[in-house]
């Protein structure tokens, strides 16, 4: 692996980056420190380097992409992750959003179907300093050996809300995900309130690549 530097010119692009999502209304300070903090260009090619600090998502190979930073910033704030909390996502891709995860404290686990996707990031992510629990899968069924988690972030569209994934919170745990159609969904977040019931809430419209699975696109 070439070497990796986080210059002044990538940390400066990387302020105006942080300034323009709180310009779209991100305000939680712990989820703005984790997108200052983390270096978005080392998950680039260097050749796309230019792209890191845009506020747009990026082909990252196998037809997936690392999602836009304020979609990130967006489902980040929704899980109120904070240090100590057990936290899957679903849907690893290049790493960046269970790095902002890492960088906030959480105990992360994350889990991609994709499997030159998975060893891609299993054998990156660490190099850069972020070393989650990885594991290969279907995360539409979750991840059920180590439930139950404070929060499950889903970072692919869903036709529906997995039922494997509301059983897997804790009470009082949020499941963020976005639920639609191939074209575009709404951010949903389901929180377990008791055992058996759940109070949903709905936000915007985003475009996310499909949730594949049992509980996918199939
Ligand atoms: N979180 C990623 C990041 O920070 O780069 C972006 C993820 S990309 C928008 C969605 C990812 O979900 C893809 O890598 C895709 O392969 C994965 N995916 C789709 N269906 C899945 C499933 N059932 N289980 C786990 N991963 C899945």
């Amino acid at each position: 692996m070439e070497k990796l530097e986080d210059s002044y010119r990538a940390k400066g692009l990387r302020k105006q980056l942080v300034k323009e999502i709180m310009g779209k209304g991100i305000s939680d300070p712990a989820v703005i420190h984790a997108i200052g903090k983390v270096p978005r260009h080392y998950f680039f090619d260097k050749i796309f380097m230019e792209h890191a600090y845009e506020d747009k998502a990026f082909p990252i190979g196998e037809g997936q992409t690392i999602s836009q930073p304020y979609t990130v910033a967006f489902q980040t704030e929704l899980t109120e992750a904070s240090p100590g909390k057990k936290i899957l996502e679903v849907g690893t891709g290049s790493g960046y959003q269970a790095s902002i995860l890492m960088e906030m404290g959480a105990d992360v686990f994350t889990i991609e179907y994709n499997d030159v996707l998975y060893r891609k990031t299993r054998m990156f992510l660490p190099k850069i300093g972020y070393a989650p629990h990885f594991f290969k899968g279907d995360g539409s069924r979750g991840l059920p050996k180590h439930a139950p988690f404070d929060a499950i972030l889903v970072t692919a569209g869903a036709p529906v809300v997995p039922t494997a994934l509301v059983a897997q919170l804790v009470i009082g745990g949020h499941l963020v995900i976005p639920i639609g159609n191939m074209n575009r969904q709404k951010m949903v977040r389901i929180t377990r309130t008791e055992e058996n019931k759940v109070v949903k809430k709905e936000f915007k419209y985003f475009s996310f690549v499909p949730l594949l699975g049992k509980e996918g696109w199939k």
